[in-house]
């Protein structure tokens, strides 16, 4: 027993030493991906019930030198831990401004883009100034931009937070509230809210035809955010069946693998110009 608890001790304090080095190195390395601008956005198409486009998300890329690609999922925590976030975020926010501006001059519509948002920036005081400033250094109109957030934003500086969700809506920005259904608050809490959207979280949705509970979950939120004047989007959908699932739950909008996988601007400007009219 004695040799197995030291042998647990050594591999404890080597795969926390492992951790905290190798977070080291990503930090590093995110540093000098923000200055050589090694980040790339790609955007998932969201259809409505009709199977037309109805926005687009923009999503994160980092291609390593030497690691290859990055999953968000890796860097944006630790990038949020060490602020590295704000620099990034603002890059992705000019991107996807200027990205839609060449679609509508290339003819391919107006075309809603939806920006994920971290805590952090949003909290930032200069936050709606620097908003403002991109709207109007890309010519974007405010409409055709739309704003994830996590309902943790919410729960962290309410009052500041409200404030801040008025001043977009009063500037036609759309807000989503993104992996609804992962936190704790309740669905009470979006009456109040100046939001215009809910996300179901993939979760949710992976589990759909699996589980009673999860597709009675996802009916709720549904019907409960329809009362409250709110769209819904369902994220991750995989499956048909899924899909017809929540069409009969009269889901608004659709996004997952089923109709289209993440992809570069090129490739969504191929996608949208073989969309039926
Ligand atoms: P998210 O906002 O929940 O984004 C949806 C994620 O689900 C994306 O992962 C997308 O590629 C993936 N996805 C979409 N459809 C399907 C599907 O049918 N099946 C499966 N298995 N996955 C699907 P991704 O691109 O890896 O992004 C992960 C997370 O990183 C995002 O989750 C978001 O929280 C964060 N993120 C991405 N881009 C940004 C950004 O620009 N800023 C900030 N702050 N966070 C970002
Ligand atoms: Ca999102
Ligand atoms: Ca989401
Ligand atoms: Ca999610």
């Amino acid at each position: 027993a004695k040799q197995q608890g030291r042998n647990a001790y050594e591999w404890f304090t080597h795969a926390f030493t492992d951790t905290v080095s190798e977070r080291m190195v990503l930090r590093n390395d995110l540093q000098e991906a923000i200055e050589r601008e090694e980040f790339a956005l790609h955007y998932q198409p969201l259809m409505n019930r009709e199977g037309k486009l109805a926005g687009v998300e923009a999503l994160l890329r980092w291609e390593h030198p030497d690691k290859g690609f990055i999953s968000p999922a890796r860097f944006i925590p630790l990038a949020e831990t060490t602020g590295q976030i704000i620099p990034i975020s603002e890059w992705a926010l000019q991107r996807a401004c200027q990205d839609m501006q060449s679609l509508a001059q290339q003819g391919l519509g107006k075309i809603r883009v939806a920006v994920n948002l971290s805590p952090l920036q949003f909290q930032r005081s200069n936050f709606l100034a620097t908003l403002r400033q991109t709207l109007l250094t890309t010519g974007l109109p405010a409409e055709q931009l739309s704003l994830e957030l996590t309902e943790g934003i919410l729960t962290d500086n309410a009052e500041g937070a409200i404030d801040t969700l008025h001043a977009l809506r009063s500037m036609h920005i759309g807000v989503s509230i993104d992996d609804f259904g992962t936190g704790y608050s309740s669905l009470s809490y979006l009456k109040d809210l100046p939001i215009s959207t809910v996300k179901i979280d993939r979760s949710f949705i992976n589990e759909l035809t699996n589980s009673y509970d999860d597709a009675a979950i996802v009916q709720g939120i549904i019907s409960m955010a329809h009362h409250l004047g709110l769209k819904v989007v369902a994220e991750g959908v995989e499956t048909e069946e899924q899909y017809q699932r929540l069409l009969g739950y009269q889901c608004d909008i659709f996004q997952g693998y089923l109709l289209a996988k993440p992809m570069p601007l090129e490739a969504l400007e191929t996608f949208i110009a073989h969309l039926s009219p």
